[in-house]
């Protein structure tokens, strides 16, 4: 008997939730397939662009900018709000797209539609709140002012695991701040951006802003590196593994461009003596298993006070065993697909290393499904008991393996949270309120984002999102991040009919 779905009736859904977002089925006849993760068969398939579309796609959209530019902010927030109505009334058909493209679970793919939603709602109280500050002039009669400007177009190049979310950051954000966007969708999930598109396209007609503010070009690498290397494009919006961005980082500085830079990450947390284990448990097995280990922000290391390191690995065991691994479409799976036969080699190599380097497997890291569908990856998500924090521990693999370490002082745990190359996300499970800070404090975890008593991954939209060293140092979302996605200006202003000069300086004339 068959557990998943057929490739027809995942093909049939997979049109069918396009066609309703209001994609041109035509575009669904290309030469280049779609791999459907569910069941490793094609899904549709797309025609791809090539890097030569780039130069008119950017120059449309500068087009586009000049229009948008001098359009009022709580108006261009007009156009979000029609984005964020459509998301919600089409996020059952996005979130079978993302579902059937990338393996989410329904409800982790729907949480992602719902997550474009709210950054459209932030958004449109944002453009309300551009805000520049004014400022004591040194001088009598003058006063200081900033300004905040569109700055131009802005590059989105997004990663699969987040097939659309990352784009409706960059997107919901830069309309109202006055900036048309150019997106390179993951050539993974070409189907759930070409449906958000489609939307966008949409609430752009019925609202009478410029056709070009919202493009997206499908393609390959090549199509990321034309964006990266086009003049045209003022901040570039890069998020994927820590290799892309070390390609993308020096390329767009090299031409004064800006970037936002959203990269890998290795996220731990420590598991204080005084942690409700309960609780800790089950924030644990959602931030390491949930999205077959598939998310920036996944938890890969827990680092446990040696009193607690036992108990914890029992509970960890037992919940792990207990783990609904299938088709992420059938209702009460928990786990779903990896996303290609690569990801799965990359988490075999990992297990081997680490048991080479001092670990023990304490469960999982099987293959399930194998039979039944050869072509997919699905996984036991794994936990390896080690030593210390050997190489393979110091790494990202993108798979679902949580690697469990010793830990005797809190200073020790720290230093283990920070001795990785990466620094996007970090939690802290204790009772102990002292601890908490400590963990917080300036010289606590390194990471862009450090929780306490909440695992890892799940971040909401209200605060910047992004991490330190080896992740790429950008901030994109909620808080300030806006102002990655405008230009400041500096403003003197002279009322009193003389003309002294700053810092006492003498020019007579
Ligand atoms: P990837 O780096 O393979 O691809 C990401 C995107 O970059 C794709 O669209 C790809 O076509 C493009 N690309 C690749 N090389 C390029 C180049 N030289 N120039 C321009 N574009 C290029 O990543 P992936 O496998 O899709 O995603 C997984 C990775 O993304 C993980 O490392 C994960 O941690 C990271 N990620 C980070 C965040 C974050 O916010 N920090 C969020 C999601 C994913």
């Amino acid at each position: 008997m068959t557990t998943l779905p057929t490739a027809d009736d995942l093909a049939r859904r997979a049109r069918e939730a396009a066609g309703r977002c209001g994609v041109d089925l035509d575009r669904l006849a290309g030469d280049r397939p779609v791999t459907s993760p569910v069941n490793g068969r094609p899904l549709a398939s797309v025609r791809w662009q090539d890097a030569a579309d780039v130069d008119g796609v950017v120059i449309r959209a500068g087009e586009a900018f000049r229009a948008w530019r001098t359009v009022p902010a709580p108006v261009r927030g007009q156009l979000v709000r029609r984005l964020g109505e459509l998301l919600r009334e089409h996020k059952a058909d996005l979130g079978v797209l993302v579902s059937l493209e990338v393996g989410k679970t329904t409800s982790e793919a729907e949480g992602e539609v719902q997550e474009m939603v709210d950054i459209c709602e932030f958004a449109v109280g944002l453009s309300r709140q551009l805000y520049g500050r004014t400022i004591s002039s040194e001088r009598p009669g003058h006063r200081l002012m900033e300004t905040w400007h569109p700055l131009g177009v802005v590059g989105v190049i997004s990663a699969f695991n987040f097939p659309v979310a990352v784009w409706s950051w960059n997107t919901a954000i830069a309309l109202v701040c006055g900036d048309p966007v150019v997106w390179k969708p993951s050539e993974l999930a070409p189907l759930s951006a070409l449906a958000s598109a489609a939307l966008l396209d949409r609430a752009i007609a019925e609202t009478g802003a410029p056709a070009d503010l919202g493009q997206v070009v499908v393609g390959g690498p090549d199509v990321g590196e034309a964006l990266v290397a086009h003049p045209g494009v003022a901040l570039l919006s890069a998020t994927g593994s820590t290799r892309m961005g070390r390609a993308v980082g020096p390329r767009v500085a090299d031409r004064f461009g800006r970037s936002l830079l959203e990269l890998g990450g290795n996220n731990a947390a420590i598991v204080t003596p005084s942690a409700d284990l309960d609780l800790t448990t089950r924030g644990i097995v959602f931030s390491a298993a949930g999205t077959a280990g598939q998310r920036c922000t996944t938890m890969r290391r827990v680092i446990a006070h040696v009193d607690v390191l036992e108990q914890l690995t029992e509970r960890l065991v037992a919940a792990y065993r207990r783990l609904p691994i299938g088709s992420p479409t059938a209702e009460g799976t928990l786990v779903g697909p990896l996303i290609h036969d690569a990801a799965y080699k990359s988490m075999q190599d990992a297990l081997q290393a680490a048991q080479q380097q001092g670990g023990e497997l304490v469960v999982g890291g099987g293959r399930r499904l194998a039979d039944e569908a050869p072509d997919a990856y699905y996984v036991e998500p794994a936990i390896v008991r080690m030593p210390e924090q050997t190489d393979v521990v110091r790494q990202e693999t993108f798979a679902p393996i949580l690697y469990v370490l010793p830990y005797r002082t809190l200073e020790e745990a720290i230093a283990l949270n920070n001795d990785v190359p990466q620094g996007l996300s970090s939690s802290i499970f204790t009772s102990d309120q002292a601890e908490a800070e400590r963990f917080l404090a300036a010289d606590g975890s390194d990471c862009g984002i450090a929780n306490v008593n909440i695992g890892t991954s799940g971040a909401e939209i209200g605060g910047a999102f992004g991490g330190e060293k080896h992740t790429g140092g950008g901030r994109e979302s909620g808080s300030d991040a806006w102002r990655s996605y405008m230009r400041r200006a500096t403003n003197t202003i002279n009322y009193s009919g003389e003309l002294p000069l700053a810092q006492g300086v003498e020019f007579p004339i």
